[in-house]
């Protein structure tokens, strides 16, 4: 097994230059979503379809979504499988080929987003940590064990999706609503994770974001008694509501970082241009981050009820307006199978112990948690994405295959 498994590595070590330019291939072609006036990834998908080709993997099956907003009117999911000994049991590595806009150019300062370069170790571009590296890791794990002859212990289901970027109804979720996940399938989404590799994500927060507009009566700051100040009544209600989040839903959970939810005042909207206004409307945002054991409606009853008391106890209007609402779906259990797998891999490939626990989530893995198959999101990343001057670690690539392959075969 041993033997094996230092045989698999270093087949993986030896492509190392095949996987960059395999990734840089992919990166040159965009796949942006109708949203933000792409064409979607149909060129990028056949530009994958060559690679996956030259591998020869057992069945390569098309998914794909109809979609009006693009040209070809195809949003293509492709799902790639290679058979293993046992092909009951199946394990699915789930990438996206959809990238986000290049945002602002100017700030591409290493090179321009779609014309990737490999500086230091890094292969540069949009897309070029998220997803191109875990992509391009899965492939070659696959393709290491394809040329070794190994045939591994589980199938092998690699699924390159679309519109991850934009709440994957083109992509995953088309999948899910095609019945083509079964409950036993071990789920891992490489689409998060940290430097070092050590930690599994199988839960995520709620996210609440809202506005408080306070309404109160704007006067000349020497006659307060004449107006209603709308800033001294906001600040007493964002500062009583923290504390009344804080105190109501104060649950810690180990399993995430940081433990307990989140309740941030932040941004907060100029008011009046002179030192001598009384303000007559105060405007400011709360960020929250929920574990989800707290229901999200009823943290936003809370918020509505200490609004209204501060209404009648002040006579200003105090509105609420929701701007962002996810309500996080039950975490994967801890010591599900693929869990335990995929710890394992890492303490053999890395000699690490690996963490479990929550972040910040918004990945495909959601989707699997919400039909209750369990599913975990692990990867080796800086933390690149979306951002300029986005990249990928060519040891990254390299490394993570060889988890991937180790996950395949013991
Ligand atoms: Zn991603």
């Amino acid at each position: 097994m041993l033997m094996q498994s230092q045989d698999i590595f270093s087949e993986i070590e030896n492509q190392k230059n095949e996987m960059t330019q395999a990734l840089m291939e992919l990166i040159h072609v965009p796949a942006i979503a109708p949203q933000n006036d792409g064409e979607g990834e149909l060129k990028k998908s056949e530009k994958l379809m060559q690679i996956l080709n030259r591998i020869g993997f057992d069945k390569i099956d098309r998914c794909d979504a109809e979609d009006e907003r693009v040209q070809s009117k195809v949003r293509p999911n492709i799902i790639a499988h290679y058979y293993g000994e046992n092909t009951e049991e199946r394990l699915w590595i789930i990438t996206h080929m959809d990238v986000v806009p290049q945002g602002e150019e100017s700030m591409w300062t290493v090179t321009k987003p779609f014309e990737p370069i490999v500086k230091e170790g890094r292969i540069y571009g949009r897309g070029s940590e998220d997803n191109g590296q875990s992509l391009i890791s899965s492939v070659f794990a696959v393709k290491a064990l394809k040329k070794l002859g190994i045939k591994p212990k589980r199938t092998v289901v690699l699924a390159f999706v679309a519109d991850e970027e934009q709440g994957s109804t083109y992509g995953i979720q088309h999948l899910i609503k095609q019945g083509l996940i079964r409950k036993d399938d071990l789920i891992i989404v490489p689409d998060g994770g940290k430097e070092k590799g050590d930690f599994i994500e199988v839960a995520e927060k709620s996210v609440l974001w809202f506005r408080i507009r306070t309404i109160g009566k704007q006067i000349h700051a020497s006659r307060p008694e004449k107006g209603l100040n709308a800033n001294r009544v906001g600040m007493e209600y964002a500062l009583a509501l923290d504390k009344l989040l804080h105190e109501k839903y104060p649950l810690r959970d180990k399993y995430f970082d940081p433990p307990e939810s989140t309740f941030e005042p932040t941004k907060k909207e100029t008011n009046v241009d002179a030192v001598n206004i009384v303000p007559g409307e105060d405007v400011m945002h709360f960020d929250c981050r929920v574990l989800p054991n707290y229901d999200i409606e009823e943290i936003l009853t809370s918020v509505k009820k200490l609004a209204e008391q501060f209404e009648k106890k002040t006579g200003a209007k105090i509105k609420i307006e929701v701007l962002q609402k996810s309500v996080a779906p039950k975490p994967t259990d801890a010591n599900s199978k693929i869990v335990n797998m995929l710890k394992e891999a890492i303490k053999t490939v890395r000699g690490v112990d690996a963490k479990v626990g929550g972040i910040g989530g918004g990945t495909c893995a959601a989707f699997f948690r919400k039909i209750d198959v369990p599913a975990v999101v692990w990867s080796t990343i800086d933390e690149m994405a979306h951002q300029p001057n986005e990249y990928a670690r060519i040891e990254n690539l390299v490394n993570d295959a060889k988890v991937f392959a180790f996950l395949a075969t013991f």
